[in-house]
């Protein structure tokens, strides 16, 4: 068993909107997804203290180095994530494991979109033919939140 969300974050990651346009945004996300009034409770929102990682699970398939280009290793991020105790980080200050140097987490570059946020609406099976918002639903999404979005495809 898998699950495919559609993860929509704010592109500041410090951003955070205020907790009634968060509903805003989300039941116009359900809308989009389910119809009035069904399967609602399948959309979250999430507010984050921390500057947190936002991944696309089994869809990131490769990190490279922002200094030497070199791979790094999925496993590595795990460390990370797992020694900072979880996903949401103080700061994303590292050491990157290829050539040494100090990188912030969100300057390396990832195959498939990582970023990093500190709020989230995500969708979980999306039941649409067409998964991903277009420019039209993801400007409307932004400006109930009050803030441009992005959205990383994810999935379990
Ligand atoms: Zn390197």
């Amino acid at each position: 068993m898998s699950d495919s969300y559609i993860r929509l974050i704010p592109d500041d990651q410090r951003w955070q909107p205020t907790v009634e346009a968060a509903a805003s945004a989300a039941a116009y996300v359900a809308e989009l997804f389910y119809g009035q009034g069904d399967a609602v409770e399948r959309v979250e929102v999430t507010f984050y203290d921390r500057v947190t990682l936002i991944d696309a699970g089994e869809y990131t398939t490769r990190i490279a180095c922002s200094r030497c280009e070199a791979d790094i290793s999925l496993d590595w991020l795990g460390d990370v994530v797992r020694e900072n105790g979880g996903a949401s980080f103080d700061s994303l200050d590292v050491l990157v494991p290829c050539c040494g140097a100090a990188a912030e987490l969100d300057s390396l570059h990832y195959e498939e979109p990582i970023r990093f946020a500190r709020f989230e609406v995500s969708a979980m099976n999306p039941t649409r033919a067409r998964s991903e918002l277009d420019g039209t639903e993801l400007a409307r999404v932004a400006q109930l939140l009050g803030h441009p979005v992005v959205q990383v495809l994810a999935h379990y």
